[in-house]
């Protein structure tokens, strides 16, 4: 029996009902019918939710790293320049693989833990390279929300710098699509991905990729062979291709499950609306944050500006650690350790993603202030509660 412990956590999050019963449905063949129009169903949601009606979704088994390792199996060539905008270990992360398929990488580094680099400074590197032969950038990337840090990046802006500079834009989405606000297209960026488990609602096990078309037209373009066989697109692009003309293909067993829980989590996502859902998760942002604040925690962001509405990373207060978590956990709800290795003591991680409502809220906030009692903490009880209240009321008034 599941036990009645909320899942606070940057993913795998809470799903729902219906998708864990597309979890539990019997398994077809992956060239059934059925099967068939579900995947091409999927694949056309899944432009929707990445709001980029002109790109070309990817969807494989495998996580969130395999999303990125894809994009640059198949960005990058030996020697192409690779500029990694790093607001944590998921930039170290994006940098590495890059390096691996023979990139040169150079990374803009926020100037302490929590903040983001400085635009102009992004600017700079653009326009004049520091690469060892000076030759420009084919591409960068960007990660909308650092999930060890809770930094979001300013993906608007710093893709229309791509753009100006002739550069691939790639967007590490995984702690952001379908939460986070991302306009695909609007914004000028050339790849997008994401991983099943966070805001996108389904189980751990699909990487998605919705790429673009310079993205497309730079891969067809190349000249060496891409040098993972699973991630080549090479391989996937006409399995994509036949589904979504509700034709079968084979290349590797799609998980048939996943697919099927994806296109209902997917259909879930767009009947509440993107807009409302961008909203959705800004108002359970807020709440939470007041509520940390109001407790007397600091944030690991240094500010709003900086601050994601996906998940939100406090510092333990004063003569406060990791224990408390145990307390939160006895109390209903699971929340997660840090993840930088620099600060990784000192603070944790509320993920606050998908269906996340306002009780959940609520019911996190106080679970919070019951395990700091127990771990000695002393404040007022309720004010979290009356915070994150206050805080998620004014948000639904007209015109907040
Ligand atoms: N990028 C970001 C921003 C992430 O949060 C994660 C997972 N926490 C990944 C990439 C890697 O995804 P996965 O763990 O599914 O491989």
């Amino acid at each position: 029996m599941k036990d009645r412990q909320l899942l606070m956590i940057p993913g795998p999050i809470e799903f729902t009902p219906k998708v864990l019963r597309a979890m539990g449905m019997p398994t077809t063949s992956h060239v059934a019918s059925n099967f068939v129009e579900v995947f091409g169903t999927a694949l056309e949601r899944l432009r929707e939710v990445f709001l980029d009606p002109g790109g070309q979704p990817f969807v494989v088994a495998g996580s969130g790293t395999l999303a990125m390792d894809m994009a640059a199996a198949n960005l990058i060539e030996p020697g192409d320049a690779a500029l990694v905008v790093n607001t944590g270990v998921f930039g170290d992360r994006f940098g590495e693989i890059l390096q691996r398929y023979g990139a040169e990488v150079t990374h803009v580094r926020a100037p302490v833990i929590g903040d983001a680099p400085p635009l102009e400074e992004v600017r700079a590197e653009l326009g004049a390279p520091s690469t060892s032969a000076g030759q420009g950038y084919k591409l960068m990337t960007i990660t909308q929300v650092d999930t060890s840090t809770a930094v979001a990046a300013n993906v608007e802006a710093l893709a229309a710098m791509g753009r100006e500079h002739n550069v691939l834009v790639v967007v590490d989405g995984v702690c952001s699509v379908a939460g986070e606000e991302l306009r695909q297209e609007a914004w000028g960026i050339d790849l997008a991905l994401t991983a099943s488990q966070k805001a996108i609602g389904v189980p751990p096990g699909l990487a998605l990729v919705v790429a673009g078309p310079r993205a497309m037209e730079s891969f067809r373009q190349r000249k060496s062979p891409v040098m993972s066989y699973y991630a080549d697109w090479t391989k996937w692009l006409p399995i994509m291709e036949a589904y979504e003309a509700r034709q079968t293909g084979y290349f590797g067993t799609p998980p048939v499950n996943l697919i099927w829980a994806l296109n209902v989590s997917l259909g879930e996502i767009l009947e509440e609306g993107m807009g409302a859902r961008f909203e959705r998760h800004r108002r359970v942002s807020t709440g939470i944050k007041a509520a940390i604040t109001a407790l007397g925690m600091a944030q690991v962001p240094i500010g709003d500006h900086v601050a994601a509405s996906t998940l939100t990373a406090p510092y333990f207060p004063d003569g406060v650690d990791r224990s408390v978590l145990g307390y939160i956990k006895e109390a209903g709800v699971i929340l997660a350790g840090g993840l930088h290795p620099e600060i990784k003591a000192r603070y944790f991680r509320i993920g606050h993603m998908g269906v996340v409502n306002e009780s959940d809220v609520l019911a996190t906030v106080g679970a919070i202030e019951t395990g700091l009692r127990q771990a000695g903490y002393d404040f007022d009880v309720g004010m979290g509660l009356t915070a994150a209240q206050e805080a998620m009321e004014q948000d639904l008034k007209p015109g907040a």
